[in-house]
């Protein structure tokens, strides 16, 4: 591979650490709702989801939605894609959308009116990161693990064409 680590922006225990306290606010705020139908935004999202989840002390059951934006080496949002989705029947449902990361917010404004033209009637997103850009304001964000810089970041499930998704920490690239 062409590219190197620069930089660690987060480590994994810091991130582990986070999401802690992100399971505690969750699991606070889905806490009378019966039960939460979590739905990752594949792929970046699975190891987020995993810790996280594992964290969350009510009953839930998951579905998974394919949304890509970034194809290939982009480093440039090229505009929301639902590739494709097992939302199964989540009619009256409670739900946490998953991402990593909100970037211009055009995934998130995407996949929010569709589980809820779906029939969910809670829908709540977390993010691991959040980079703060002015296009994402208004989009729906109710619960964010980090602010980071503007800077395009791998590790942790992000790639970069498909790579670095298994690094333990979150971190940039030389050459990108
Ligand atoms: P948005 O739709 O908010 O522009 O972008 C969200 C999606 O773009 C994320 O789910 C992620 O897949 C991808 N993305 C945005 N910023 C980055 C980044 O810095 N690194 C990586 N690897 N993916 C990113
Ligand atoms: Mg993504």
């Amino acid at each position: 591979m062409k590219h190197h680590i620069d930089k660690t922006l987060l480590s994994a225990t810091k991130i582990a650490a986070r999401i802690e306290e992100l399971a505690q606010e969750i699991t606070d705020d889905f806490s009378d709702d019966g039960e939460i139908t979590i739905v990752p935004i594949l792929t970046g999202s699975i190891i987020f989801t995993a810790d996280l989840i594992r964290q969350i002390k009510l009953p839930m059951r998951i579905n998974l939605i394919t949304v890509s934006s970034y194809p290939g080496s982009a480093i440039r949002s090229q505009g929301a894609t639902v590739l494709g989705q097992q939302l199964g029947n989540i009619k009256g449902s409670h739900v946490l959308l998953v991402d990593d990361i909100l970037d211009s917010g055009t995934t998130i404004r995407a996949v929010v009116p569709l589980l809820k033209e779906l029939g969910a009637v809670k829908v709540r997103v977390a993010v691991l990161l959040n980079k703060n850009k002015p296009e994402a304001a208004g989009a729906p964000c109710d619960f964010v693990g980090f602010n980071i810089p503007d800077e395009f970041v791998v590790g942790y499930g992000l790639d970069y064409d498909s790579y670095y998704r298994n690094l333990p920490n979150i971190v940039t690239l030389k050459g990108v």
